[in-house]
């Protein structure tokens, strides 16, 4: 057998910056993958219609950190692309994160400036000094009208949770603003890759150091792997330690079905996300892959995403209880040495996709100036 010096579990973000990071110095790469391509969720591919489409849901990259985005541009070209969510509501379509344009539509409001927003803010809010969670974060932005028209059942569908039930962080992660800027985020850097994320993984990848083996569960295979120096495992923490400490209560995890159809228009909607956080429709959204770099195709793809907690885990279920299970694993994988759990499974954490590519090669320069210091002294 081929010697390996790295052996890493999962060809998404976190196994390719580390595959990448040490075949560069010199490193014998082995990636291990359960699927059969690589890229992780943020595959893409080109579809009957001629579309480039994700298959695990739109990824949106943002970032305010340099680091990450000089390193995404290594790998590819990318195009600005300053993504917008619009939301069904009522019978009326907003702009998403709320701001003028929202609370006019919804009320026939008639807010011109920015004052007379948070006014109407301080009007409506119920603040909490501490949001405790997702429902107090929101109740303390925007108060209760918009918390149910936008985010109860939303949330509800999303997690098969009310946002009681969650961290605040999850609904934080969107932000409320006092002025007309409907851009779902507000980072420095905002793009999506010229020819797709699976063509800048192959560009990651392509190098002679790094070996990858597609189509294989690293638990009916790891017996045969021995005498590496390190392990990077990225995919769910608790599989790792085979569920130990799921007797009494398991890890959650959300997964999302995709049902995909072709509508024979030019366009099915006009903008690339629609929401609708009623309880009208069970879907949260409806993607239109088309409006992404503006594709031309006679016909559209459309994906309706029903979030289900069956099927391969996508997103980690931040509230107390998770994080207390996860703890346990967590004691677990500090014990082992040159083991590493790395990213959104391995971690459970929600990370975006630049924090992904940020704990990789922070991890990455953490461990090498370690070795260095060791051989140096
Ligand atoms: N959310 C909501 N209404 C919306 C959009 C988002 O209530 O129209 C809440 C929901 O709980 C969701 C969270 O905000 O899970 C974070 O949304 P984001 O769009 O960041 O989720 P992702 O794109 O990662 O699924």
């Amino acid at each position: 057998m081929k010697h390996i010096d790295i052996l890493i579990i999962g060809a998404g973000i976190s196994g390719a910056v580390l595959a990448e990071r040490y075949a560069s110095i010199g490193k014998k790469v082995l990636i291990i993958e359960k699927r059969n391509h690589i890229a992780g969720n943020c595959y893409d591919y080109t579809d009957d219609n001629g579309i480039l489409v994700s298959k695990y849901g739109a990824h949106l990259f943002h970032t305010n950190e340099e680091q990450v985005w000089n390193y995404v541009n290594t790998f590819s070209d990318w195009y600005s692309w300053e993504h917008k969510v619009i939301a069904r509501v009522d019978d009326k379509t907003v702009p998403i994160p709320v701001n003028i344009t929202t609370v006019n539509k919804l009320f026939d409001a008639s807010i011109t400036n920015e004052e007379q927003m948070k006014n109407w803010l301080e009007e409506n809010r119920e603040p909490f000094e501490k949001p405790a969670n997702g429902e107090e974060a929101v109740l303390n932005r925007v108060g209760l009208v918009l918390y149910e028209k936008m985010f109860k059942h939303y949330t509800k569908k999303q997690w098969d949770k009310y946002p009681a039930e969650l961290d605040a962080s999850v609904l934080d992660r969107i932000p409320v603003r006092t002025n007309y800027d409907d851009r779902y985020f507000s980072d420095i850097f905002q793009a999506l890759p010229v020819g797709g994320y699976t063509q800048l993984f192959e560009n990651m990848l392509d190098h002679p150091n790094i070996d990858i083996l597609l189509e294989t569960d690293y638990f009916d295979v790891k017996h045969q792997y021995k005498g590496y120096e390190k392990l990077f495992y990225t995919g769910p923490v608790d599989r790792f330690f085979e569920f130990r400490h799921s007797l009494i209560e398991k890890l959650e995890y959300r997964s999302i079905n995709f049902v995909s159809e072709t509508v024979d228009a030019e366009f099915f909607q006009e903008n690339s996300v629609v929401n609708y956080p009623g309880t009208e429709v069970d879907f949260t959204r409806i993607i239109e892959y088309k409006h992404f770099g503006n594709q031309i195709s006679d016909k559209t793809t459309v994906v309706k995403e029903f979030t289900v907690d069956q099927g391969e885990p996508y997103y980690p279920v931040p509230n107390p209880k998770n994080q207390e299970i996860y703890a346990r694993y967590k004691a677990e994988a500090d014990k082992l040495t040159d083991v590493y759990f790395v990213g959104r499974l391995a971690n459970y954490k929600y990370f975006n996709m630049d924090q992904a590519f940020k704990n990789a090669l922070d991890l990455f320069h953490q461990l090498e100036k370690d070795s260095e210091f060791k051989t140096a002294v």
